[in-house]
């Protein structure tokens, strides 16, 4: 396994525009820090509006020559970065969990995960496929075919820095598109070297280019207002997505928003406990609880809320706090001082409403920005923790009286990523396919990402589906042509 000063020795400083790496116009630079210690870990370019204008400028000059390079091999380019991420795989993953403090094992996952999405793409690009066929009235022929949307500007989160990175560019490069990203400020590190791998397989100059800045917003609206920018994709909060819809509506851009996620995790009186709280374990702790996808509210039946409550709580004692890269560590840090404060602030209200606090509930001293793993059980309605994301490693159990209940308790919130429901009745299964209000649906299992699946939500949990055979569409248009009948 490499070293941590030589793995941070390998990774790119610079922004990467029009495939040179290159030193930000700003004379700023962004600090970037293990949130396991506060140590700083690199410091890196922090570009400066004009850098990022350039990275678009990049992207617009790279886009017919990449939109007329053959499907096979933008595929074949795509299939070469999927091979050489599993020889780095251990570098990549140990970057992850240096800048953004996920134990070693999920952060192998989601080498596994991201990689999946190359792959996956690698596949998509060559089924970019049309259809021909006559009109109604047999006066003409239809044909309906797919061209790439064009210059695209990718925005990602700090909580999964590969997984997002890939779930954007690999079906951008897959449809012919070529892209400027923008990786979270708290973790940029991972983009950089795999944009460093882009290069190694030989990616054309400006089809990828990686600006990463402290002053997000200023250097991404005038892109985002550029005229010859054509499409948006933003992974982050509901908050900063609404901001930046309407800054693309001037453009009428395509968007792709991956927003928030309140999900609701259903335990029924007739599941199987033990499967449940394995699922829940997952739902609830993969990431420390920093997941879109995380489960947010346990809504158990009341028959079962004490025992769920007993044997989660058995299991949450067990899980060990340390920095991701130590043996055996479940629970990692948080990504800063501000998501302790918000976890804290979210289990307080609970317990001032009345919830019980059955372990955990308090912040970690010493170095680094930990949160201890947390129950709390009969969680009143109307609490802030059941409304706002956790994002933290705190479990909310809300009893629930039957299944009309549950889902007007799961529903009852403005975001709709994706539910849990774990039951064995097949026909409640179904009425919840239909009942709950959500773009994915686990039954029976704690997580559902997978690159072969559509992944997106409804409400104001976003627009657009990244991943499956849908995934390539967000980054193609469709155009209409009619000719007439050959015959007449
Ligand atoms: P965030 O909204 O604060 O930031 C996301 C990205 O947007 C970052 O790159 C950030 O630098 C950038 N940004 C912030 N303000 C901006 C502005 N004014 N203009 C342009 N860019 C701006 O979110 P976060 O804290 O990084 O991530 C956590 C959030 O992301 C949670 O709400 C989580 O649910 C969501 N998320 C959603 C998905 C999904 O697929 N639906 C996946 C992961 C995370």
């Amino acid at each position: 396994m490499i070293g941590e000063a030589e793995l941070l020795a390998k990774v790119p400083t610079q922004l990467y525009i029009g495939g040179e790496w290159v030193d930000s116009t700003s004379g700023r630079s962004i600090e970037v820090v293990d949130p396991a210690t506060g140590d700083v870990l690199l410091s890196i370019a922090d570009a400066s509006v004009d850098d990022g204008r350039r990275a678009l400028d990049a992207a617009v000059e790279a886009k017919a020559e990449w939109a007329a390079t053959a499907p096979r091999k933008r595929g074949e380019l795509l299939r070469s970065a999927f091979d050489l991420l599993q020889e780095r795989a251990d570098e990549i993953a140990l970057l992850m969990t240096l800048e953004m403090g996920k134990p070693l094992a999920e952060a192998r996952g989601e080498v596994t995960y991201g990689g999946e999405f190359l792959r996956w793409f690698s596949e998509e690009a060559v089924r970019i496929s049309g259809r021909y066929g006559p009109n109604p009235e047999g006066t003409g022929r239809m044909i309906v075919t797919h061209t790439p949307v064009g210059p695209s500007y990718l925005i990602t989160p700090w909580n999964f820095p590969l997984a997002m990175a890939t779930r954007k560019l690999a079906p951008a490069i897959a449809a012919g598109c070529t892209s400027v990203i923008k990786p979270a400020e708290l973790t940029p590190l991972t983009t950089l070297y795999f944009a460093r791998l882009l290069e190694e397989v030989g990616l054309p100059a400006g089809v990828v280019n990686v600006v990463t800045t402290s002053t997000s917003g200023e250097v991404s609206e005038p892109i985002i207002r550029d005229p010859r920018l054509r499409k948006l994709s933003f992974t982050g909060s509901t908050a900063v997505g609404q901001k930046l819809l309407t800054q693309a509506a001037q453009g009428v851009l395509r968007t792709s928003m991956e927003l928030g996620g309140n999900a609701p995790f259903l335990v029924f009186e007739d599941a199987d406990l033990d499967k449940a709280v394995d699922g829940a374990m997952l739902a609830k702790f993969r990431n420390i609880g920093q997941a879109c996808t995380a489960a947010n509210r346990f809504l158990v039946h009341q028959s079962v809320a004490d025992e769920f409550a007993a044997r989660i709580t058995e299991r949450v004692k067990q899980l060990r706090i340390g920095r991701g890269t130590e043996e055996g560590v479940g629970v990692g840090p948080l990504i800063d001082e501000r998501a302790v404060d918000k976890a804290d602030a979210l289990v307080r209200d609970a317990v001032e409403r009345g919830a019980t606090l059955v372990t955990g509930g308090s912040r970690v001293d010493g170095a680094g920005t930990f949160y201890e793993p947390t129950v709390v059980t009969d969680v009143a309605p109307g609490s802030d923790i059941l409304r706002e994301e956790i994002f933290g490693p705190v479990v909310s159990i809300v009893p629930f009286s039957d299944e009309a209940d549950a889902v007007t308790k799961a529903n009852g919130t403005e975001y709709g990523l994706v539910a849990y429901a774990f039951t064995r009745d097949l026909a409640r299964a179904q009425r919840l396919v239909e009942s709950l209000e959500s773009g994915m649906l686990g039954i029976n299992v704690g997580v559902v990402s997978n690159a072969a699946a559509p992944f997106g939500g409804v409400k104001q949990s976003g627009i657009g589906r990244e991943g499956g055979s849908e995934g390539i569409h967000e980054y193609l248009e469709t155009k209409y042509v009619l000719t007439p009948d050959p015959f007449g």
